[in-house]
């Protein structure tokens, strides 16, 4: 916790990993490891199809469950999708959206980044809404612009006190999977620049208020120099959340980080 109450927050992305038998192996090696976690949000998001046998492990632990992804229509004729009461029911409090491997290979744009937050909040979801340059975009000077753009796409319409029930992640999209984290001063610069936007699209109390998560090749070895950030709120895990010996090491990290 910090100054301004944001809790630090560490989840894991599991992606299109693991058969529910390994997902079950996962989660009680996992669980076993964080029993002395009391200070640290933690999640796991793993795929759809093993969220409800999760989602029963997780019972009495203090590990929150999320999905990766939903639709943003209520119900219907929508053949492969899965809705925010869906995800409810099988037990999930968070779900991921935005996420850079969605924009990239299943067409998702800011437009429908906004759908389906809207969804997910009218249905009492918590969103992980994730924003990220790609490296063209950095090595061109356009990370600001492209931020920008994401999460004000991502917030229009969005009130006040929906705003407040968000997480963002910053994921810049060349540091997802490469084992080449951004720098803690890139991470912060970009986190700060976030945050000075969300002042100016909300107010001062939700921009200080909001968590934001870094992502990208975060793993045990750099996880405290880039959390140690003042605007770095956690972090979103993917390939080292996969382990429960790395992912475990990541929360005990943020757990110790002493950040008045
Ligand atoms: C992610 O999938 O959100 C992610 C950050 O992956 P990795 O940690 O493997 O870079």
């Amino acid at each position: 916790m910090n100054q301004f109450s944001r809790r630090i927050f560490v989840a894991g992305n599991w992606k299109m990993l693991t058969t529910p038998a390994e997902a079950a192996a996962l989660v009680k090696a996992l669980k076993v490891k964080v029993v002395n976690i009391h200070q640290t949000e933690m999640a796991v998001c793993p795929p759809f199809t093993n969220l409800s046998i999760v989602a029963e492990l997780l019972k009495g632990t203090a590990i929150k469950l999320g999905a990766q992804n939903l639709f943003w229509e209520e119900e219907g004729a929508y053949t492969g999708e899965i809705s925010a009461k869906m995800l409810l029911g099988a037990g999930c409090e968070y779900v991921i959206i935005g996420h850079s491997e969605r924009r990239q290979y299943f067409g998702e744009t800011d437009a429908t980044v906004n759908r389906r937050l809207k969804r997910a909040l009218a249905a009492g979801l918590l969103p992980i809404v994730c924003v990220g340059e790609t490296l063209a975009q950095r090595q061109a000077g356009e990370t600001e612009k492209v931020v920008e753009t994401q999460v004000r796409g991502a917030f229009a319409e969005i009130s006040p006190a929906d705003f407040a029930k968000v997480v963002i992640a910053y994921e810049p999209v060349w540091a997802i999977g490469t084992g080449v984290n951004a720098t803690p001063e890139q991470a912060q610069e970009v986190h700060a620049f976030i945050r000075r936007l969300l002042e100016n699209l909300y107010n001062r109390e939700l921009s200080a208020g909001c968590r934001i998560q870094y992502g990208g090749s975060v793993k045990p070895a750099n996880a405290a120099e880039l959390m140690r950030q003042p605007d770095v709120d956690g972090a979103l895990v993917g390939g080292a959340s996969l382990q429960a010996e790395s992912f475990a090491a990541i929360i005990k990290t943020a757990e110790d980080l002493d950040k008045g």
